[in-house]
């Protein structure tokens, strides 16, 4: 079905979708590594292109492909390219786009691998990178170099929630020949659509609100041009980041909820962060949909909503949120965002643990610093649990 000209709900549901022979309802899980030619004619068309027939689940598989449309049209891109996991997008785009002697300027508070990766992996390639304050525009502009390739930006920060203006940015990156590459992981294309803000790339970790439900891992990219998709494309094949099709028939039944689960998430999120700002154990919380956000002007202006993320601080700092972390029954201490269950988190122990402590200051993530990503269970029932771990400090 053509959904080019439909809602974003009904590209949700409908969007990549085929029709099958047997008139299947749902996108098949075609589970195999390869496919068989017609004839000796016809494979060696599909290898020079002449045909577009699939040839091996590496290059092109069709329930990975009716995913990836889906989430093209999704961001209003060009196409798109489904990973193995976000870490899998995120090294497939940084091959892609740079090599020996360039120059990559990243959020300080990016996600830990994506910054761990091109300190510990990428280096031994000659690649540089530079690690800023992206909220502040001015530091982005002194840290451009005549190398610089790549402008790379997560928006809202993890686990800080600083706010990047993507506009902003693709401005500079326009002015100064870089690539935009926006991770958009904690909005979701409901929430932000970085290439309508003028990005050239944006990626995901599906594992968070696209798919949505904590059971699988994996990644996608979505390009604004051609060039731009057929060498990371290619990147990604070669490399080896290829979806599986049973991660694509999952995530496809994933995102047709995205919408329904983020407007719920987000207006729990609301309540529970008005609960912590006036709790007296909170020290701080920072969540873009309190007026006391330093940029919540601009997430406002950016974000179609606040979603489900914020991080807060207590007093007593890394001992209160040990105690309220071993204290809360509904919310699952564990790592990972965007399901359908709430999730409640300590970076400076946990993801973020393996980051130095300069660096851990410098991007703002305190010892205190407690990540909370909001589900859909009822918002009582939420309250009630923070209410007794925080009691229990
Ligand atoms: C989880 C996450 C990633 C990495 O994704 P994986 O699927 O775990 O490889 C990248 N960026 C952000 C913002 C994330 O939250």
């Amino acid at each position: 079905m053509k959904t080019n000209d439909k809602g974003f709900n009904t590209k949700l549901i409908h969007a990549g979708a085929f029709e099958d022979e047997f008139g299947s309802a749902t996108v098949p899980i075609y589970q195999t590594s390869t496919f068989q030619f017609k004839s000796a004619q016809h494979g060696a068309d599909c290898f020079s292109g002449k045909s577009d027939g699939y040839i091996y689940t590496r290059i092109a598989n069709p329930t990975i492909r009716a995913f990836e449309q889906n989430i093209a049209e999704l961001e209003n891109g060009y196409a798109g390219i489904a990973t193995s996991s976000g870490m899998g997008a995120i090294s497939s785009v940084y091959m892609a786009l740079l090599g020996a002697g360039s120059h990559i300027i990243s959020s300080g508070a990016v996600y830990g691998p994506a910054r761990g990766v091109l300190e510990q992996d990428f280096s031994r390639f000659q690649v540089e990178a530079s690690f800023v304050n992206t909220s502040n525009l001015e530091n982005i502009i002194a840290a451009i170099r005549p190398n610089t390739k790549v402008l790379y930006i997560e928006t809202p920060a993890n686990p800080t929630m600083e706010i990047t203006d993507i506009a902003a940015c693709s401005k500079i990156a326009k002015e100064h020949n870089l690539i935009l590459v926006v991770d958009n992981t904690f909005c979701s294309p409901y929430l932000q659509k970085p290439l309508d803000l003028g990005a050239d790339v944006v990626l995901h970790s599906i594992t968070k609100f696209i798919n949505g439900h904590a059971d699988i891992v994996g990644g996608v990219i979505v390009t604004k041009q051609e060039d731009l998709y057929k060498k990371i494309r290619h990147s990604m094949v070669y490399m080896g980041c290829n979806m599986d099709p049973s991660q694509a028939f999952m995530v496809l039944r994933g995102v047709k909820t995205l919408a329904i689960r983020i407007e719920r998430a987000q207006e729990n999120a609301m309540k529970v962060a008005q609960f912590l700002q006036s709790h007296p154990r909170v020290a701080w919380i920072k969540y873009p949909g309190l007026e006391s956000h330093p940029q919540y002007a601009l997430a406002k202006s950016q974000m179609k909503g606040f979603g489900s993320m914020m991080s807060f601080g207590l007093h007593g700092g890394y001992e209160s949120g040990r105690k309220l972390m071993d204290n809360v029954h509904l919310a699952i201490l564990a790592v990972s965002l965007g399901g359908v269950e709430t999730l409640i988190q300590h970076p400076a122990s946990m993801t973020h643990a393996g980051v130095s402590k300069e660096n851990k200051i410098a991007a703002g993530i305190t010892d205190d610093l407690v990540r909370f990503s909001v589900g859909i269970e009822d918002v009582e029932d939420i309250l009630a649990d923070l209410k007794h771990g925080l009691d229990a400090i």
